[in-house]
């Protein structure tokens, strides 16, 4: 039988994740393989026991964060089980407790990678699948999930599948199973919301899992699918002193990035004034920073990587984006353009900065104003072709609910996060407000309320406000009818 460990004092930090929230549990296991992983699933199942699933707690969330019950840990489920070649794929089997680094080191002697480089590397492949995390090169990789092949899924009640990408499919009532069964759903949920996230005709049955936070189980093991490392990339920052010409530009760069030249762009990230001038204000402290040039003041920029084998149309596809750029009037002194390895590293780094300098940033000044833990971000998705609205919506409500906010992210995905910092408790709750506000404008918009950072406690509440009570009626069906199988 598994060890079960107290929490107290050796593991109270499991409690946490990044998210700033702290929770409660009764004990910690760390389960060594999958078969141990079933058997506490079962058992717990049998018990009628609350488990919390862990990867490595760097969820944004609090999906990894405990309300009772048992925390399952899967550090210790951490081996790269090695690669095999599947027809012309080259497929990398890992324990879902490995890490994105572990992936990089095991892919990086042949030549692979995991190219939608998801997240945080020190998260692990299973975290990544749940949250159904996104990253730098999801524009145009998509989210990490789209590179599984292959899972080994634990039912709630504890059964041990192997499902293979193509062979479980929605219709519009059923899916089949591994085993010969078949999990059910209702044709009337094709006309609710997107964003609750219930499955869609034609919807892979891993794609459905992923993004869910373990609601419908847990992920032991994945075949990931890796690709070639491009020869050559390019890291380029693009400063804009004026709101006009950024959103000139991110319309025209979204047209661009749909031609045959446009398909070397694999990132676009945004930061508003406030994020870099987040950044500058850390450069004293930051080993990262002070190896850069200095941020220019009162500054938003995009970020774009570039990548492909070929030189030359690398070369022509920047200078593509170089005019674009220029048409649109932004400040080409400033442009900032990369190629070395080493340096294009530090621009990615750059951007995972800004995750960790708000997440430091918004504990401590909950701690510092007594205001309720957890960050207070945006994870919506709205249509691209609406983002220069969103991007106003986001700049006319913070400075209307006078709040400081520092917008970032993935913006011709229009996947825009806005990370509120309140003052006080008023303005804590004018924040909620205007989450919502934004999260109804993305609903509206058939958009996403949940992207890249997964379920988690941090976003119950929005879910419960914002999507209709049948589409939440339909959620608990779903969870109930996987715990039944
Ligand atoms: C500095 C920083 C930068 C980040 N940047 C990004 C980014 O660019 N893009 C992005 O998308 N995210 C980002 N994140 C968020 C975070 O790294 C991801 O959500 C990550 O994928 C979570 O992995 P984890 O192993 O830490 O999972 P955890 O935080 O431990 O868990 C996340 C969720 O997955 C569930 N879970 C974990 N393992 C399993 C399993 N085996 N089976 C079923 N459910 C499981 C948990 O219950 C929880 O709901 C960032 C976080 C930090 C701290």
């Amino acid at each position: 039988m598994m060890k079960i460990e107290p929490l107290y004092p050796k593991y109270e930090s499991y409690l946490k994740d990044e998210s700033g929230l702290t929770g409660e549990a009764d004990g910690i296991v760390f389960p060594q393989n999958t078969e141990a992983l079933a058997t506490i699933m079962r058992t717990a199942a049998e018990d009628r026991r609350r488990l919390t699933l862990q990867g490595s707690r760097t969820g944004l969330v609090g999906g990894a964060v405990p309300g009772g019950g048992l925390v399952v840990n899967l550090s210790r489920m951490n081996r790269v089980l090695g690669l095999e070649k599947k027809g012309d794929k080259d497929l990398l089997h890992v324990e879902a407790g490995a890490t994105l680094e572990a992936i990089a080191l095991a892919a990086a002697p042949k030549g692979l990678s995991f190219v939608p480089n998801p997240t945080e590397q020190s998260a692990t492949a299973g975290g990544m699948f749940a949250a159904g995390s996104c990253g730098l090169n999801g524009l145009r990789y998509g989210a990490g999930h789209r590179h599984v092949e292959a899972l080994h899924w634990i039912t709630p009640g504890g059964e041990i599948w192997q499902i293979r990408r193509g062979e479980y499919i929605f219709d519009e009532s059923s899916c089949s199973l591994p085993g010969g069964r078949r999990i059910r759903c209702e044709e009337k949920w094709a006309s609710l919301p997107r964003a609750a996230r219930l499955p869609q005709k034609g919807q892979d049955l891993i794609d459905f899992l992923a993004g869910s936070g373990g609601r419908y189980g847990a992920v032991a093991g994945l075949w990931l699918n890796l690709l070639p490392r491009p020869r050559e990339l390019w890291g380029v920052l693009y400063f804009f002193s004026e709101t006009g010409s950024l959103i000139r530009f991110s319309e025209a760069l979204l047209e661009w990035s749909k031609t045959p030249a446009g398909q070397q762009l694999t990132a676009a990230e945004y930061y508003d004034r406030a994020t870099l001038e987040l950044l500058a204000g850390a450069r004293k402290r930051s080993s990262l920073l002070q190896k850069l040039p200095p941020l220019p003041a009162q500054r938003a920029a995009v970020y774009l990587e570039l990548s492909g084998d070929d030189q030359g149309a690398l070369e022509s596809a920047l200078l593509d984006n170089y005019e674009l750029f220029c048409d649109a009037g932004g400040d080409e002194d400033d442009t900032w353009a990369v190629n070395s390895p080493t340096e294009v590293q530090r621009l990615q780094q750059l951007r995972h900065s800004v995750t960790e300098l708000l997440n430091a940033a918004s504990t401590a000044a909950a701690k510092e104003q007594g205001l309720p833990a957890g960050r207070l971000e945006t994870d919506f998705t709205g249509p691209p072709e609406k983002l220069a609205q969103y991007l106003e919506s986001y700049r006319s409500g913070l400075a209307r609910a006078g709040v400081r906010g520092y917008l970032y992210g993935h913006l011709l995905q229009n996947n825009l996060h806005a990370a509120l910092l309140p003052q006080d408790s008023a303005a804590w709750d004018r924040s909620q407000a205007l989450i919502r506000q934004w999260g109804k404008k993305a609903l509206q918009d058939n958009g996403l309320l949940i992207s890249e950072h997964g379920e988690g406690r941090l976003k119950e509440g929005l879910l419960e406000s914002l999507l209709p009570p049948e589409a939440i009626a339909a959620r608990e069906t779903l969870v109930a009818r996987f715990t039944a199988l």
